[in-house]
């Protein structure tokens, strides 16, 4: 697969705040665009050459793993301007990150950014530590005037996400050994009830089978 250089058309939605444009780039890279503000989550250039795309006015970063925290992509959209948002872990290796921890809030213009805990309950590296231990990474929930996106980060299916109130929007991880499988990402969906369903970092996906198994939302 190599990085494309031209972004794929969005999908709209409409919001308190104006339009949402919303455009998986590939992998856990995605672009939001709410009513002229450039957002993305976890740019990753080995699914797209940033290049020409927008300039960020926010970036979340979800954890330090390497397809999440990526230099020449952040290097690409990144201006002085940019607020990156990202917790301990990514702040560690990056300058000028706003931290935020699973469980705290922050205010960016008129957008209510509150990070998630995102970890493994089962999937171990060989030498049986966790992929992705709890308190290290975050998801995110944007909460713009009761329009919800939640971005879930590379998370299985946790007891935490019981708390989560339907949102508008969500992005689920679906592959093995790092998140989940086919079987966990249909009961967190059935869990979580968004309206819109994106599955995002896959490897592969069969949209139709997930759509018969999820009667109520959207998958996209
Ligand atoms: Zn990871
Ligand atoms: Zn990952």
């Amino acid at each position: 697969m190599s990085p494309f250089t031209r972004l794929p058309p969005p999908h709209a939605y409409t919001t308190p705040q104006g339009a949402l444009l919303v455009t998986p780039i590939g992998h856990a890279s995605l672009l939001l665009q709410l009513d002229g503000q450039t957002i993305y989550n976890d740019p990753y250039s080995e699914v797209a050459d940033f290049t020409d795309f927008p300039k960020a006015d926010l970036v979340l970063l979800t954890h330090e793993h390497y397809d999440h925290l990526d230099r020449p992509a952040l290097d690409r959209i990144r201006t002085p301007a940019t607020t990156v948002v990202g917790p301990v872990a990514v702040a560690q290796e990056l300058d000028g990150v706003t931290i935020l921890q699973n469980g705290e809030s922050v205010g960016w213009r008129r957008i209510t950014i509150t990070a998630t805990p995102a970890y493994n309950i089962r999937q171990r590296r060989p030498d049986g530590e966790l992929f992705h231990p709890k308190g290290r990474g975050n998801g995110y929930i944007l909460d713009v005037d009761g329009f919800r996106l939640y971005i879930a980060g590379d998370t299985e299916l946790i007891p935490e996400m019981a708390a989560i109130a339907p949102p508008d929007i969500a992005f689920i991880p679906k592959n093995l050994p790092y998140t989940m499988s086919d079987e966990m990402f249909i009961e967190a969906a059935r869990q979580l009830k968004p309206r819109m369903l994106y599955p995002y970092h896959y490897f592969e996906v069969d949209r139709p089978a997930l759509q018969r198994a999820l009667t109520g939302i959207t998958v996209k």
